[in-house]
């Protein structure tokens, strides 16, 4: 499989869309990597803010783009590092091309009342209805992403948490990301605050309610012996630990918070 001089920011980008758009995108720049077409994914989603700055400046015309739902991408035929923006016509562009119609993409080559070459859209089951969640099952021969830290969809899918860019502004506003929209950066940099968060276990959550210290400590499954008690009520800064049933109420609390 050839690796061509994008492929990583290409990946990179591919990675933040939809599951549905991503499976496709993942198929057809694997079709590009194999056939070494020379081409880079430069932007997949986009914020609310972004799509603004392009209505603005011309280059959308609609604030429903199928870029903000995760549901759209944008390419430019390349030659080593160079980007072509008078390639759209290239022999093995237009196979690209064919190739994301043959997966279902509607290209923006095609449209009449505003030729948009770069785009690629995959229509779905409509505007917005493809999904960001851990139900996507990567194709067989999907190569693994060359990942510099990762995607933080895809960190938070296999957490089990919301991904959606809602989700992921709460979560930048509660790690101190300032002003997230989304952007590469901000998303690198939550993923490590989220990651070292992680690794910084928080204690283990019990499910016992009642007042017995013996039965917290076991059902959070450290020693509940009396040396064990003692070293806790040491460590809790309960002096003079003598195993007494309010001592022991008293460690209770402390450790559990209630
Ligand atoms: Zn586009």
């Amino acid at each position: 499989m050839g690796k061509l001089h994008y492929s990583d920011r290409s990946w990179g980008n591919i990675a933040k869309l939809a599951n549905d758009t991503k499976a496709k995108a993942t198929a057809l720049f694997k079709y590009a990597e194999d056939n070494n077409i020379e081409v880079l994914i430069y932007e997949t989603i986009r914020t609310k803010a972004q799509q603004e700055a392009n209505v603005a400046s011309g280059a959308s015309q609609t604030m429903k783009s199928y870029h903000l739902v995760g549901q759209a991408l944008d390419f430019v035929p390349t030659k080593g590092s160079a980007t072509k923006w008078d390639e759209y016509g290239r022999a093995d562009i237009k196979k690209f091309i064919a190739k994301a119609k043959a997966l279902g993409f509607e290209w923006g080559g095609d449209w009449t009342s505003f030729v948009d070459k770069p785009h690629l859209q995959n229509n779905y089951n409509g505007y917005g209805t493809d999904t960001f969640g851990n139900t996507v099952s990567k194709p067989q021969s999907t190569p693994q992403k060359p990942s510099t830290g990762g995607s933080i969809v895809d960190y938070l899918n296999s957490k089990k948490i919301d991904s959606s860019m809602a989700n992921r502004k709460k979560l930048a506003a509660k790690y101190g990301v300032l002003n997230y929209t989304g952007t590469a950066a901000q998303n690198t940099a939550l993923l490590n605050k989220l990651k070292a968060g992680a690794s910084t276990s928080k204690p283990v959550q019990s499910g016992y309610k009642g007042t017995s210290l013996v039965d917290y400590l076991k059902s959070i499954k450290k020693a509940s012996d009396y040396s064990s008690r003692s070293k806790y009520a040491t460590q809790y800064g309960i002096k003079d630990y003598k195993g007494s049933t309010s001592q022991n109420l008293q460690l209770l609390k402390k450790m559990r918070g209630f």
